[in-house]
């Protein structure tokens, strides 16, 4: 059943026309519980207040479909403006981006040029930019690009899928870049061919990339609800004598907000995911398919204001 509905899930987060029709409900549904809203100054108080409680933010501009040159363009404008109003509201933020909303299906030279853009106004006011892991076709293309830029470009992270064969791999060919990587377990359907279909070797494999990028001396992003992943990382760090200013964990907004705050509590630095924008429809649902429990919330959303 739970498999049924995942992949019903990431069918329906694939969907052009649902996508259209979201837009124009808005983000109602109890998509409003997860995202910071439809624009970014909607979003601004939230990152207010989770800063104020001690959490980092990365804002996220939802963006997915873009297969226009000018819309590609459009996106790498709004980034620079986020980053400019996280500046301007001295808010404790990095930036994530997807490559594809900055054109990476159209062409490579687009998306270069876009976070060349992106990347010289971060550097001027000192904002790290995250670029988020897509799914497994656009993979290798989105670490040449990283690779690229991270030689110009120091505070650039990005991400790598523990459910990938090949993840323990990406996390050694990137060692010699010093990177900051988010490790995450990954929230796309894979086919056996690329991807562990067994959930225990995703959990396995977290793990272990965990521990390779820590050892290795690079800035880690635990990024995970899971507790037998926080759990582990607390046990790793405390054996290695890692300290806290070389790790941090990650979680999305909306999701287990105490456990972010006992988290914080015990001293370690935490980080809350919040996308914002129109596009909210593919994100939602495939925190849909990764928890069904998360439907209960959607289905109050559709009742309620
Ligand atoms: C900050 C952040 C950034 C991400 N960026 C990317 C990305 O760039 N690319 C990508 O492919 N994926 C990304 N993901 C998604 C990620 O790949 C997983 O799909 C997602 O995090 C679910 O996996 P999990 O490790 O959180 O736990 P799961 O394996 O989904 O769940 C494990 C256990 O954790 C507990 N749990 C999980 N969620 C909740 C909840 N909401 N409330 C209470 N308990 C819960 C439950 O006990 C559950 O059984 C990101 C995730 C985070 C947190």
């Amino acid at each position: 059943m739970e498999a049924i509905s995942k992949n019903f899930f990431l069918y329906l987060s694939n969907n052009s026309t649902f996508d259209r029709l979201a837009k124009r409900f808005g983000s109602k549904f109890g998509a409003d519980r997860i995202v910071g809203g439809e624009t970014f100054p909607m979003a601004i108080p939230l990152i207010k207040q989770l800063n104020h409680e001690g959490l980092a933010v990365t804002v996220d501009h939802l963006g997915e479909f873009v297969n226009s040159e000018t819309e590609a363009r459009a996106r790498a404008q709004e980034g620079i403006e986020t980053i400019q109003a996280i500046a301007s509201h001295e808010l404790n933020s990095e930036m994530s981006l997807k490559l594809t909303s900055l054109g990476l299906d159209i062409n490579r030279e687009l998306v270069i040029e876009n976070m060349e853009k992106i990347l010289e106004e971060a550097k001027k006011y000192g904002v790290t930019v995250t670029i988020d892991m897509e799914d497994s076709s656009r993979t290798k293309a989105t670490l040449d690009i990283y690779k690229e830029l991270k030689t110009r470009y120091d505070a650039l992270g990005t991400v790598i899928q523990s459910y990938l064969y090949r993840s323990e791999d990406y996390v050694e060919e990137l060692n010699e870049y010093n990177p900051y990587l988010r490790l995450v377990k990954g929230a796309y359907k894979e086919p056996g061919t690329v991807a562990f279909p067994d959930k225990r070797m995703v959990d396995e494999n977290l793990k272990g990339l965990i521990k390779k990028n820590l050892l290795n001396g690079n800035y880690t992003a635990i990024a995970s609800h899971d507790d037998a992943i926080i759990d582990y990382t607390k046990q790793l760090v405390k054996e290695h004598g890692i300290t806290n200013d070389q790790f941090e964990f990650q979680m999305l907004y909306g999701m287990r907000y105490q456990t972010q705050l006992n988290l914080l509590k015990e001293g370690y630095k935490v980080r809350v995911y919040m996308p914002y924008g129109e596009d909210w429809y593919g994100y939602f649902m495939r925190r849909l398919a990764e928890r069904p429990a998360n439907i209960t919330f959607a289905l109050k959303g559709m009742f309620t204001k």
